[in-house]
């Protein structure tokens, strides 16, 4: 069982694109582990995005972000990071796949409607970062008798 987090971001809050976005998730298979609306401050915006915090761009990565409340989506899944990145698209959206969230609803490289974790390790950190351990739950799901086999649901649960 893998965890990812993926925000949705404020221009897919603005857009109305919220229950799309968890539509596609379940759709896929994945379970909800979490799920909450937050506004996001300076902070965690700059742990969040280190990686990216010496660009030119982020400044307004910082502000949109700010724009309005996120909605964080906590998903579990076998190999659920490298599910969900598939389904996200790349980064400049007007140039993602069609099929993926980017590719169908988007054509900003920034406002690209949602974050998903990009690794494992970043994963783990990053629900840590967004979640309180009693903001997630841990269930059966009785779908998963039809989305995985018995040796994946194994490793799935
Ligand atoms: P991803 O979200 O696809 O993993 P990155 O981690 O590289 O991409 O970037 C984080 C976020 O910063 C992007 O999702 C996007 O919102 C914003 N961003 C990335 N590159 C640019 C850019 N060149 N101009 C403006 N915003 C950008």
């Amino acid at each position: 069982m893998e965890r990812t987090l993926i925000l949705i971001k404020p221009d897919g809050v603005q857009r109305g694109l919220v229950g799309e976005v968890l539509r596609r998730l379940e759709r896929k298979g994945l379970k909800l582990a979490g799920l909450k609306m937050m506004t996001l401050d300076e902070a965690v915006l700059r742990e969040h995005y280190a990686h990216i915090a010496d660009k030119s761009f982020y400044p307004g990565v910082e502000s949109f972000m700010k724009s309005s409340p996120v909605v964080a989506v906590c998903a579990e899944g076998l190999e659920a990071v490298e599910a969900v990145r598939l389904i996200t698209g790349i980064t400049k959206a007007r140039e993602a796949d069609a099929g993926t969230i980017r590719g169908d609803f988007a054509m900003s490289v920034a406002c690209n409607v949602i974050h998903a974790s990009d690794t494992p390790e970043n994963a783990a950190k990053e629900v840590k970062r967004f979640f309180n351990p009693d903001e997630l739950h841990s269930y059966d799901k009785s779908e998963y008798m039809h989305v995985y086999v018995e040796d994946e649901r194994g490793e799935a649960r």
